[in-house]
């Protein structure tokens, strides 16, 4: 994996202000396929930091396609035996929020596209363009969702898919999900605020050492050297899906890594790029995929209209054509960065 052998662990605290009252501690790793940060401020920030690590690489174990022992490998090996597979409570939990982002979503986030990922080669090394037919006989695999249960607390969970050839990609919401892990476990410690980078999902809680609030940038999808905007952001996640974030060109066409589930193929909504803000991590990762399968009209009907999970969403929608949708909720300390590149906003109400 690139990278793979760089700021492996890496951890620095850092002493700040005169009274050596704020400490921040800083701890660079790789899990879950992507270089993950987390800054963390306050007295506990280094045993913080270190404990988040820990959490992530449980995870990774637990979530990753590429270990055979993971739990989604197991239940990918056991798809259409007809017996379930024991999962750790934390997976139970993401295969159930996965459905629930397909069925709110009506299917524009789907959590079993791994086969049509694989028939992409976006898994494997090497990149191809599958056949119409290829794709149609793929396509029936998509269509039912993991089956999971939960025997309470006492009892294990299980989770089961039914179709052989089906298996899960939890590439779109596991992010998000590891997020609002890592805050229940910065809960345990005594920190006065923290900033976790986990491959581009950005969530922050509490407040930077000189209490001002956090800023979060999104990129100019055109140009990822460049910022096209900057957030402001009290506490919650922020997730950003692109066609530029994963992508092989063949024959001069470029094809990118959100597929429409409806096709199989890249999704060509009209948007370059979704940023969706949430306290819940889970709901900004999912959703920023979904919204970005859904395009700029859709996604925006949905923030309206959509139900409790919609509802805590805010979006920033950047459409091929240089339009940028921004949710009212973003509004305050928004900051513009797009004119010169030739892009134009517009706040949009509930
Ligand atoms: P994200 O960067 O969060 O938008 O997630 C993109 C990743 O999710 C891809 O690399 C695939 O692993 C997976 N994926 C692709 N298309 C979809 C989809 N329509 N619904 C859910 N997951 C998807
Ligand atoms: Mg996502």
């Amino acid at each position: 994996m690139k990278g793979r052998g760089v700021a492996l662990g890496l951890l620095c605290v850092v002493l700040t202000g005169c009274a050596g009252t704020a400490e921040s501690a800083q701890v660079q790793f790789f899990a879950m396929d992507t270089l993950m940060s987390v800054t963390v401020y306050g007295r506990q920030g280094g045993q913080a930091a270190r404990a988040v690590q820990a959490e992530m690489n449980r995870l990774d174990a637990l979530w990753s396609r590429t270990r055979e022992d993971s739990d989604i490998s197991r239940l990918n090996a056991g798809a259409g035996s007809g017996t379930a597979v024991e999962v750790d409570a934390d997976t139970g939990v993401l295969l159930e929020r996965a459905n629930t982002a397909a069925r709110e979503s009506g299917g524009a986030f789907n959590p079993v596209m791994a086969p049509v990922m694989d028939a992409w080669g976006f898994t494997g090394e090497e990149h191809r363009v599958p056949g119409g037919e290829e794709l149609e006989a793929l396509l029936p695999l998509t269509l039912t969702l993991p089956w999971v249960a939960s025997d309470g607390e006492e009892g294990g969970t299980r989770a089961a898919l039914t179709q052989a050839g089906q298996a899960v990609d939890a590439g779109a919401i596991a992010k998000g999900r590891a997020a609002d892990l890592a805050r229940e476990v910065l809960a345990d410690y005594t920190v006065t605020g923290a900033i976790l980078d986990l491959g581009g999902n950005i969530t922050v809680l509490g407040e930077k050492p000189d209490g001002a609030p956090f800023r979060v940038a999104v990129k100019d999808p055109g140009n990822t050297e460049e910022l096209l905007c900057v957030l402001t952001l009290e506490e919650g996640t922020c997730s950003t899906s692109g066609g530029y974030e994963r992508y092989f060109e063949a024959d001069g066409v470029r094809y990118h890594h959100i597929l429409d589930p409806a096709d199989g193929c890249p999704a060509e909504s009209g948007l370059r790029s979704v940023t969706a803000v949430s306290t819940d991590g889970t709901w900004a990762d999912a959703y920023s995929t979904a919204c970005f399968v859904m395009g700029a009209e859709k996604a925006l009907d949905f923030w309206r209209t959509g139900t409790e999970a919609a509802q805590t969403l805010e979006l920033v929608l950047v459409g091929e054509d240089g339009r940028v949708y921004v949710t009212e909720g973003l509004a305050e300390g928004f900051e513009f960065r797009g004119e010169e590149k030739g892009y134009t906003y517009e706040i949009v109400y509930r």
